[in-house]
């Protein structure tokens, strides 16, 4: 066994789709990444449709983090397989009994992006192990050009970073030649980033993302923007009031609003997921608010959960980032242990979502 390559990971989704198809659809983005690869995600439940209550796994945003996508395909092939079966799942001491996964697949829907940046894992796999990015061509003033933009970087929600945080506070780039964190043209400016949102639009019953990278390891929660307040409503990204005052560690000129309760059911669902991997073979995944790791600017899981601050037509989204594991490319036999530990987390999230999702 070994990693698998992108048009193996196409392989394995499309097959899912075809001997499963009572229990999930093939889901086809709208964009083709950047060199024009399709993006393939998977839906699964008993009911599925844009209106089903939702939780959105994606892997694969960062090429380098190569555990993500394999763990995400392998999750949905043995949530599948149990479901058909009518069994339970258990990796380690973890256990999803037969009556809860019945429950999870009975009253929600898992939609699964296990690589959203096709581009960029070919790269990383067969050129360059370090890449992060996607393969964005950016073309320099002076006629040069530099490959990729971060997509993690990319998303819409307090993008322009130069504006929004305070000088040398994120952990962001606009220099179109910087190799890891180039945050791109514009906000959603790449088709990677575009299909992540186009998600969110579709599935409009989600409630929950979660984007798995690698390798803290840890469970992070929202926000990344800066440290938590439930005090101030108004002291929030949306504020110009606030510009060039975000992201700076330990101060209290600006700490970034979020609702008590959301802040108490992120932190629960976190734990919950840290005390399951810890099952599995007593690894301990730090549980914190993202911007213990460093602040960010265009974060997937900071979009997730601003669209409905932004927009309250728009339904909220819990947004949480995994960082699996303790390499970004172990070798296979302890990338298998990680997946399993992904995959214990992801299971008992859903299964404890299914508990409260209307049905
Ligand atoms: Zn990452």
């Amino acid at each position: 066994m070994s990693y698998l390559s992108f048009e193996e990971i196409v392989t394995g989704v499309r097959n899912l789709a075809t001997e499963y198809g009572a229990f999930c659809d093939l889901v086809t983005l709208p964009n083709t990444s950047v060199e024009a690869r399709d993006v393939l995600a998977l839906a699964l439940g008993d009911t599925r449709g844009p209106e089903v209550r939702t939780v959105v796994y994606v892997g694969g945003v960062h090429a380098r983090e190569w555990i993500p996508p394999d763990a995400l395909l392998y999750f949905a092939a043995d949530l599948l397989e149990a479901r058909r079966a009518g069994t339970g799942l258990s990796w380690g001491d973890a256990r999803i009994s037969a009556e809860e996964l019945g429950r999870i697949f009975g009253t929600l829907q898992l939609v699964i992006l296990p690589c959203a940046n096709p581009d960029g894992r070919i790269y990383s796999q067969e050129v360059d192990p370090d890449w992060r990015k996607n393969r964005a061509r950016n073309v320099r003033p002076d006629g040069g050009v530099c490959h990729g933009v971060d997509i993690n970087r990319n998303f819409d929600v307090a993008w322009d970073f130069r504006r929004t945080f305070a000088p040398d506070a994120v952990s962001a780039s606009d220099d179109p030649c910087n190799k890891y964190l180039y945050v791109g043209p514009e906000a959603a400016s790449e088709p990677e980033t575009a299909n992540i949102v186009w998600l969110l639009d579709h599935f409009t019953g989600t409630g929950w993302y979660l984007d798995i990278h690698s390798a803290v390891p840890a469970i992070y929660h929202n926000w990344g923007l800066d440290e938590l307040q439930s005090d101030a409503p108004g002291m929030n990204f949306l504020n110009p009031a606030h510009d060039g005052q975000r992201g700076i560690a330990g101060d209290t000129l600006y700490r970034e609003f979020i609702e008590p309760a959301d802040a108490t059911e992120m932190a629960r669902l976190s734990r919950l997921m840290a005390e399951e991997i810890r099952k599995v073979r007593g690894d301990e995944y730090e549980v914190s608010a993202s911007f213990s790791l460093y602040a960010t600017s265009g974060a997937s899981d900071d979009y997730a959960y601003s669209r409905h601050r932004a927009d309250t037509g728009k339904a909220k989204v819990l947004g949480f980032t995994m960082e699996c594991g303790h390499a970004f490319q172990p070798e296979f036999a302890e990338a298998e242990e990680v997946m399993r530990e992904v995959s214990a987390a992801l299971a008992r999230f859903a299964a404890d979502v299914s508990s409260v999702a209307p049905v």
